[in-house]
């Protein structure tokens, strides 16, 4: 085995590759094939061969990695995560507000424990190619070889389709001075940051167009932000421009947003941003108005588009989202549309392309949503699917427990002092071609759609699912 033990092998063993496996040379021999992709790690050391190899150590991920093992202690099962630590994006808009007790340290947590604890090993290394035909992993460290391979890898931002003039430089310095903070790592860190040195004025937060991660999160982050300024006596609104008038739990929020914020909060509907200038803090967009017409066939209103632009303070520019690039890696068959979701295998979490490669988390091409929930969910379904398959069993998901109540639970914090809460239920079902859920956002029973224990609730649900992943 040929790599730097302290660059790799920090949470756990990776297993020696079978003794044919030192002679494979990786990358050059695969180039022609179709299913190779076209680029290629630089370090061709074989690191490995694991009889399943799960790519991302984040919600999915680790689920899918703990629940294999506790199937069968002996399935031998490899992590490949590019980051050191976990970071929760789940209840991280409360850090945001300053809500008490949500300090960073309560969303970031170690790998080491659950690697001791489930036994599962973890390699720390980005992954920068895939070869299905050789049934390669291609990291920066050198290759790991699979039997099963599991996609985990969660989303990407799409700058490049959204500003297509921006150069790479602009996306750079937008990207790290405005961070989306959507994807974990640091960018929550920079949006905390950036958020307490500001002065008086407003705070624009950008919805994606399209699919994107957790459609709830920048409503949920505008409340959290709004509380905060009020906390902090910070004079200035929330703007949210949003590129539809979809708004995910919309009554829900606007409820909310005017008993709690007044005139704090603005949505501006149809609003499609087109440039941001960071030196005089300035973004433009344009946005859809009605121009008083109404078209002769339809009667709905003629639109038309009117150029604006806005000053911040800060800006959360949350670029449009697409999978992550390790989809694409794999050579997949995706969806048409601009997230590129991986198409499954029917109700099943193995794909359509390769009956060796499984895929969970808000990659999924089935008519769930992308949540941690949902993605801890299906890391349990795809733990047994792969289970059954290894030990010889025929599987499919029992069609007579459909619906799944709530199989996804996705909560909101939209207030503090009281904290209180929203929420979205998803039953879920597989009697048609692909999994679906159907949402639900409850009222409490004072008729409000807010309520403490919903606040309360979502402690106690992040608590359980972080202990799940960790203790
Ligand atoms: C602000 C916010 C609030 C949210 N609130 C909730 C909530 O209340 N409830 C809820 O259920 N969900 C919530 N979510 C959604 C939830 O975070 C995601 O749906 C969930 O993380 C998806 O899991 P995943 O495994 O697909 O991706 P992730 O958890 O993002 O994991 C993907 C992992 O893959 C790794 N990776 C990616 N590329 C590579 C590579 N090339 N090489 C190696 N590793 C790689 C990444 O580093 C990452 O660790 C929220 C999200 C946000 C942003």
């Amino acid at each position: 085995m040929n790599m730097n033990r302290r660059d790799v092998l920090k949470y756990g063993a990776i297993s020696v590759a079978a003794a044919t496996a030192a002679t494979m040379s990786g990358c050059s021999k695969t180039e022609a094939k179709p299913t190779a992709a076209k680029t290629c790690s630089s370090n061709k050391n074989i690191l490995g061969k694991h009889q399943i190899v799960v790519i991302g150590g984040g919600f999915g991920g680790l689920t899918v990695a703990s629940h294999l093992k506790k199937n069968d202690s002996n399935f031998d099962v490899l992590v490949i995560e590019k980051n050191d630590t976990f970071m929760s994006c789940p209840v991280s808009n409360t850090y945001l507000g300053k809500l008490e007790g949500m300090n960073v340290g309560k969303f970031i947590f170690d790998y080491a424990k659950p690697v001791e604890k489930y036994g599962y090993s973890m390699l720390k290394a980005e992954v920068t190619n895939i070869d299905r035909e050789a049934k390669e992993i291609h990291t920066a460290l050198g290759i790991v070889q699979y039997e099963i391979l599991i996609l985990s890898p969660g989303i990407a931002y799409d700058y490049e389709g959204q500003f297509p003039t921006w150069s790479k430089e602009k996306i750079s310095h937008i990207s790290r001075v405005a961070p989306g903070a959507l994807i974990p790592g640091s960018e929550h860190i920079i949006l905390e940051r950036n958020l307490k040195n500001m002065e008086d004025g407003d705070v624009i937060i950008t919805v994606p167009a399209g699919k994107f991660r957790c459609p709830p999160a920048p409503f949920e982050r505008a409340c959290m932000i709004a509380s905060y300024m009020k906390k902090e006596d910070i004079a200035g609104k929330v703007i949210i421009l949003n590129p539809t008038n979809n708004i995910a739990k919309g009554a829900a929020f606007k409820e909310a947003w005017s008993e709690l914020y007044g005139n704090m909060i603005e949505h501006i509907d149809f609003a499609t941003i087109t440039d941001v200038d960071s030196s005089t803090k300035t973004v433009t967009y344009t946005q859809k108005v009605p121009t008083g017409e109404k078209d002769k066939d339809t009667g709905s209103d003629i639109m038309k588009d009117v150029n604006k632009s806005h000053k911040y303070q800060v800006l959360n520019l949350i670029a449009n989202n697409k999978a992550s690039p390790v989809v694409q890696m794999a050579t997949l068959e995706t969806t048409n549309d601009s997230f590129h979701k991986v198409k499954m295998n029917g109700c099943s979490f193995q794909t359509a392309t390769d009956k060796d490669v499984y895929a969970i988390g808000d990659v999924v091409g089935h008519g769930i949503p992308p949540s941690g929930q949902t993605a801890n969910w299906a890391g349990i379904q795809c733990a047994n699917e792969i289970a059954h398959r290894l030990h010889g069993k025929a599987y499919s998901l029992p069609v007579e427990k459909t619906p799944v109540s709530a199989g996804n639970v996705c909560y909101s914090m939209v207030g503090d002092k009281p904290e209180e809460a929203i929420m979205v239920t998803h039953d879920f079902s597989w009697t048609g071609t692909v999994i679906t859920g159907k949402g639900n956002v409850p009222k409490a029973p004072d008729g409000k759609y807010r309520s403490q224990a919903t606040a309360k609730a979502l402690h106690d649900w992040y608590r359980g699912i972080m202990g799940d992943l960790f203790s």
